[in-house]
């Protein structure tokens, strides 16, 4: 197994010259936290352009499910990039994608038959869920919650409320939006729908099972049930994001299926083809009501995606998923004693391997603290993200070990002293 290796200074030479041209010619728009350059990488190494050596807690922003490179997926897209790259599901068949919407179809929770949709991103699936909604229904609301992240599209994006900078200098957005506190359904039943937004004008609720970007939070458990119940007594659709919970990521295939609560339509995306761009939802059958040419996507569901979303299945029901439990179990277990010992973690949450650690300093969140900590990891070897105001997210690839895992977290403390 590698050890984490890095000499510094950080960026070293060759990536310092990556980052001069980057910033003459990328747009200034992404949000790169510290300056990585990636060179290759396998299970859960990261190698930069310079040859420093990373553990990844971050699995390229929790996409790379089955580990980097994994030779099941890399064996399946070489041999499918050989027969065949692009052909565009919009208008013609191949056997890739409809075999993949089978498997989706046969994973998604509820005993209903279900249909599918591929495209390329989890902000398409966004949109594809939202347009199917309003389809469907012929309803012009949405709801959704404070915290969300759902993508930058125009229409997922007029569903964010987690950071004001996803928004600004963008408006108007879609109109017909609302928000409501995540995880409160009073304020619904209470608030909402008594004084401004009548629930059957509602289309869809959008909600992520455990909320991604807005900080790792898992809702209490009646939340999810209470939303269902609310759905079906007002014909509104529960579409549940997926895109990050989603593919094993915290144990079981979909987040969920942690509470029983059978969606409308789900949508998913990052994780499942290991890396390749593939999004997508899948919706009760009886709800794809919309005929030819009302919703397509050229390159959607590219029979390379498709192949190695494939190999990615394989690999999440044999063993991946589990283990995501089990190493996920262990690594909150010892972040919660890290919590106890004293520092300045104020919570530690999550499932599986999505995992959120909180910082807070006399009550008050830690985002300096916080964002100290991640560079600090960095320059020792360890990769690992923000999200929220004051949280560390844990979203490594699903194949990480116990050794691995201890491994990070040794860096972590020595960060945290
Ligand atoms: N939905 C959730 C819950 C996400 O976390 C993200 C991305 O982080 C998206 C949607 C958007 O996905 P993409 O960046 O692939 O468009």
């Amino acid at each position: 197994m590698p050890t984490p290796h890095v000499v510094p200074p950080l960026p070293g030479a060759k990536a310092r010259r990556i980052l001069k041209l980057d910033e003459t010619f990328v747009s200034p728009s992404q949000t790169r936290v510290y300056p990585l350059v990636v060179d290759h990488a396998e299970g859960c190494w990261v190698w930069d352009v310079d040859g420093n050596c990373f553990l990844d807690f971050t699995a390229g922003v929790a996409v790379n499910a089955t580990g980097h490179c994994h030779p099941h997926v890399v064996a399946a897209i070489e041999e499918q990039a050989k027969k065949l790259l692009h052909f565009s599901a919009a208008d013609f068949y191949y056997p890739q994608y409809t075999q993949l919407c089978k498997r989706l179809a046969d994973l998604a929770p509820g005993a209903e038959p279900k249909k599918v949709f591929l495209c390329n991103s989890g902000a398409e699936a966004v949109e594809a869920a939202m347009k199917l909604a309003r389809y469907y229904t012929r309803r012009p609301y949405f709801l959704a919650f404070y915290g969300a992240f759902h993508g930058r599209t125009l229409g997922a994006l007029s569903l964010n409320a987690s950071k004001p900078v996803h928004r600004e200098g963008f408006a108007p957005l879609l109109p017909h939006v609302a928000h409501a506190p995540y995880g409160e359904l009073d304020f619904l039943t209470e608030v909402l729908f008594r004084r401004t937004l009548p629930p059957r004008e509602v289309a869809a609720i959008f909600v992520e099972a455990i909320q991604g970007e807005g900080g790792y939070i898992v809702p209490p458990d009646d939340f999810l049930i209470g939303l269902r119940e609310l759905c079906d007594a007002h014909g509104m659709l529960l579409v549940v994001d997926e895109v990050q919970s989603g593919m094993g990521r915290t144990g079981k295939m979909w987040a969920i299926e942690h509470t029983g609560v059978v969606p409308d339509i789900l949508c998913f995306a990052k994780g499942v083809a290991s890396g390749l761009p593939l999004g997508g939802i899948i919706a009760k059958a009886h709800l794809m009501t919309w005929g030819a040419g009302s919703h397509a996507s050229t390159f959607g569901g590219n029979p390379v995606s498709c192949a190695a979303a494939l190999a990615t299945i394989d690999l999440l029901e044999n063993g991946l998923m589990e283990n995501a439990a089990r190493v996920g179990a262990f690594l909150q277990e010892r972040l919660r004693t890290l919590q106890a010992q004293g520092s300045l973690i104020s919570d530690v949450r999550g499932r599986g391997l999505m995992l959120g650690v909180e910082f807070s300093r006399d009550g008050a969140p830690a985002t300096r603290e916080r964002d100290l900590i991640i560079q600090k990891a960095f320059e020792r070897g360890l990769l690992l993200l923000p999200c929220g105001t004051d949280v560390i997210r844990i979203c490594p690839p699903l194949t990480l070990t116990e050794a691995e895992a201890e491994m990070g977290l040794e860096i972590f403390r020595e960060c945290l002293a």
